[in-house]
């Protein structure tokens, strides 16, 4: 089958290898689809993404993988050949108290398929039944493709903050891999949305969102919008070029929740200037949430019809490394994806 290897910093190379075995309790999948996003650039430079050393090498990337059942071992008994399904990409051991308490993102012995174990830029990929989950027929494949980590993130986002009806939600990186999917999932849970994007995208406003905002006007925008109250969530994932601009929005008893830095940062290197005082005089929490449970995916495919995608451009499984390199296009204006079959 064809693959895209990342053979040594920067080396990218579509190439004829092996079929992946399956296992009893694997899935075979003929991967459809693949969402692409700045830690797939990342890890193709350095061979590392915020500590993790990618392994094997050579490595085949691709984190948000959507596909189709080829082949089932015989313990599987979920899904069958044909069924149309979604990767959740935390590898995780279904036996540690993390896993066993809902935290599948946090398994003790975890990692990520496409980073800690190879990813779906192939023609297939076999992955253990318990990361595959089913879709209906009727969801989009650019839409599946962007569940499992897009929408996954900042739902868990949204729900560890108890967003609520009515409260002001801020996005910043609105228009980004994850932010147009905040901003929808924002309305649903029936937030006033704010997004934040440093350029102007006005099909942010078709997304739902009730204002658009610049980054530089955000403090006196938010402000505006509010009434002097400010926000009560916000969301930053960019880093530390927007952290102290995004903190000076969080209004009383407001939440600023964060999942990273995709500026690429390492985070050593990117420390919070918080005061005490900052926090508790007005009740503010900070939250830091990584990836997203299981639970959370199955509910998300629920939502699937409700959220639209804005694509910026799609490559063949040939030209993936082409894909990878546009990620950190200044053009760019909405998703890559890679089509594998
Ligand atoms: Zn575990």
């Amino acid at each position: 089958m064809k693959a895209l290897l990342i053979e040594g910093p920067g080396i990218l190379e579509v190439k004829d290898i092996d079929m992946p075995t399956v296992g009893p309790s694997d899935v075979l999948i003929k991967v459809k689809i693949v969402g692409i996003h700045p830690q797939d650039y990342y890890m193709a430079k350095n061979l590392t993404t915020q500590g993790h050393k990618i392994n094997p090498m050579p490595h085949i990337p691709g984190e948000e993988i959507a596909g189709i059942v080829e082949k089932v071992g015989d313990k599987v008994k979920s899904v069958k050949k044909g069924d149309r399904v979604i990767v959740y990409h935390r590898i995780h051991d279904g036996t540690c108290d993390m896993c066993i308490t809902g935290h599948e993102q946090l398994c003790r012995n975890g990692g990520r398929f496409g980073i800690n174990d190879n990813g779906g830029l192939a023609e297939y990929i076999a992955i253990p039944e318990r990361n595959v989950i089913k879709i209906p027929e009727d969801i989009d494949w650019e839409i599946a493709a962007s569940l499992p980590v897009s929408s996954l993130t900042p739902y868990h986002a949204l729900n560890e903050a108890k967003l609520s009806a009515g409260e002001y939600l801020v996005v910043i990186g609105a228009s980004g891999n994850t932010g147009m999917f905040a901003v929808q999932l924002g309305k649903i849970f029936g937030a006033i949305v704010i997004a934040s994007s440093r350029k102007d995208r006005g099909w942010l406003k078709e997304f739902g969102v009730d204002y658009v905002v610049t980054l530089d006007n955000l403090e006196e925008e938010v402000k505006k919008i509010t009434l002097g109250r400010m926000a009560d969530v916000v969301l930053d994932s960019i880093g530390k070029e927007t952290w102290k601009k995004s903190l000076s929005v969080v209004g009383t008893t407001g939440r600023w929740v964060t999942f990273g830095a995709l500026t690429g940062g390492e985070f050593e290197d990117e420390p919070l200037d918080v005061s005490p005082i900052y926090l508790y005089r007005f009740e503010r929490k900070i939250i830091g949430v990584r990836g997203g449970k299981k639970a959370e995916l199955h509910r998300l495919v629920n939502l699937a019809n409700r959220i639209r995608v804005k694509t910026w451009r799609k490559y063949k499984l040939e030209d993936a490394p082409k894909a990878i390199e546009a990620i950190m296009s200044p053009d760019r204006d909405g998703r890559i994806f890679v089509e594998t079959n």
